[in-house]
Order: C-alpha cells, then sequence, then structure tokens
C-alpha cells in the first residue's frame, strides 16, 4: 500500500479574483472547479491544475473575501514546489515572473506571499500540464514536486512518515507519481493562518485502499475523521506529529463527475448535496473573470 504522490494542495486566499489571474494568467494552470466550500458554502473553493484537473497537479484555494494575510509557521506547508521540464524552463520563468533563478531552483510567491519554488524534472513521470499561449508546451509547470513545511522538531515525524510510508528525506512514492515531503526549521513566533498561507496537504490513495489508510493513520496513533464525502474523491484528515494538517484523498472519481471535460471550472459546480442551495449560495459568490475564456474567443 503507497501513497501516490501529492494529490491536491489547499490554500487560503482574500482575493479570489486576484488568485484566478496569478494562477490561470501567470502561471498557465487551468481552472477546473469552481465550486464552494463544502464546510462553508457561501464562499469559493476554487481548483487549479493541468487540462485534465488530473491528482498530483491540482492547488486549491478556500476564499475568504478580504482575509488578511497569514503567516507560515511550525506545522504548516510553506511552500509548494513544482516540476518544469528543464533549465531553459526555468529561465523562461524566471522571465516571466521577473525573478532571479537561486541556483537550479526558481522560488517566488504568489501576491499574496504563499511561496512556490521551481524545479527540474527528473522523475521520468507523467507531466501534468495545463495550456496557455504564452507558455511553451514544454515551459508548462508539470505537476507538484513535493512541499516543504516548517517544524521545531523534525523527529517527532519520523516514526509516523514510516509508518504511512515514506521513503527517508522524504517521499511518497506510490505506483505512477512520487512527492516529496521535506522540513525547515520553523521560524520565531507561531504560524498565523490566512491569505498566502497552506491550508493542508492531500497525498492520493487508490479508492480501494482508502479505508486501510484510515486505520493505518489511526494505529500511528493520529485521529483521522471519518471518510468524508467530497463527490469528486472521498477524503480522511488528520494532523502528523509535526502539526501539519495531512489529508489522504482518492484517485477518483475526479471533476468531470459532474461536468464535461472541455467545460471544466466554468460554471458554479455544487455537488448534489449542495445543488439546493444554488439560488441562496451563487448570488453572494464575488463574480469571477476567468483569463481563459479570452483567450478561446481569439
Ligand atoms: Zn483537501
Amino acid at each position: 500500500m503507497k501513497l501516490e504522490g501529492i494529490h491536491h494542495v489547499t490554500a487560503i486566499t482574500g482575493d479570489a479574483q486576484g488568485n484566478v489571474d496569478f494562477y490561470v494568467d501567470r502561471l498557465g494552470l487551468r481552472l477546473v472547479k469552481k465550486t464552494v466550500n463544502q464546510d462553508d458554502p457561501t464562499v469559493y473553493h476554487l481548483f487549479y491544475a493541468d487540462e485534465k484537473g488530473s491528482a498530483g497537479s491540482d492547488i486549491t484555494f478556500f476564499e475568504y473575501p478580504g482575509a488578511t494575510r497569514g503567516r507560515a509557521g511550525a506545522g504548516m506547508v510553506h511552500r509548494v514546489l513544482w516540476r518544469v521540464g528543464s533549465e531553459d524552463s526555468l529561465d523562461f520563468w524566471a522571465e516571466r515572473l521577473g525573478v532571479e533563478r537561486s541556483g537550479d531552483t526558481l522560488v517566488f510567491a504568489d501576491p499574496e506571499g504563499l511561496e512556490h519554488e521551481l524545479v527540474v524534472d527528473t522523475t521520468g513521470e507523467e507531466p501534468l500540464s495545463a495550456e496557455h499561449p504564452e507558455v511553451p508546451r514544454e515551459h508548462a509547470l508539470r505537476g507538484f514536486h513535493g512541499v516543504r513545511a516548517f517544524t521545531s522538531d523534525p523527529e517527532q515525524s519520523t516514526a509516523f512518515l514510516e509508518g504511512l510510508g515514506f521513503e527517508p528525506g522524504w517521499v511518497a512514492r506510490g505506483e505512477s507519481r512520487s512527492g516529496t515531503y521535506e522540513y525547515d526549521a520553523a521560524p520565531e513566533g507561531a504560524g498565523v493562518p490566512g491569505a498566502g498561507t497552506v491550508h493542508h496537504v492531500a497525498w492520493g490513495s487508490s479508492r480501494e485502499e482508502h479505508e486501510a489508510w484510515r486505520e493505518r493513520a489511526a494505529e500511528l496513533g493520529a485521529r483521522p475523521t471519518p471518510i468524508i464525502e467530497r463527490f469528486y474523491f472521498k477524503s480522511i484528515y488528520f494532523r502528523e506529529p509535526s502539526g501539519v494538517l495531512f489529508e489522504i484523498a482518492t484517485l477518483g472519481p475526479g471533476f468531470t463527475a459532474d461536468e464535461p471535460l472541455e467545460t471544466l471550472g466554468e460554471r458554479l459546480s455544487l455537488p448534489p448535496a449542495f445543488e439546493p442551495l444554488r439560488e441562496q449560495v451563487e448570488p453572494k459568490l464575488t463574480p469571477i473573470r476567468n483569463p481563459r475564456e479570452a483567450w478561446s474567443r481569439t
């Protein structure tokens, strides 16, 4: 039983339009699902990914309109790492984003301070890329490489991560995808959740093994939630010993469960349990302009 790398990463934004503009228009990801936070259906949950909405490429944001900026601290993911095709791709993104390369990676932040890092992909795994008229295919982001988290004591998580099958270092290596999980020394002062901070990182599981992962997490001393039906996948949540909120999410059914691939993310998607609330919910949500609509018209 192995985790299939990173399934998705979920962060917080205070500015849905600014978020769409950055992740779609600048980074070249596809908005693959525009839905609501199932724990608070008055706000958006936005999902960006490759062209197909694949797990492994999916960064998602809860919108809290006007939320003030947070700050990553111990027990929080503070950086998201993405794969690109080559050194030339790093140069392309350095130019496009107006940042300097730092050795063989490129570090930058989104408009709310969420840190990203691009690394050259040497895994041989399938590239998970979206299309953007200004981003040549060979330079497009290829999905997640991993995440980095802050901890005050990495040793406290060792047995737990080993128990979840992470290879030393740490790497979750599944049948088709791998994802890294690395620690950095936590800064002074507690973390503050808010705009520009990561809420949780989700690791991928086959649908068949999902229940067994819940049992495994419990055996290792975590307190997993019951299996939660998220409609696009099923989820369990628990904190690993360093305090980082982990989710284990199933690979499928996926984002085409309620709309066709061609029009993913264009209309507000509400899972069946929330559909009766559409008339109440939709007028309260911030209208979003998707830059992709302008490209397809030209
Ligand atoms: Zn999640």
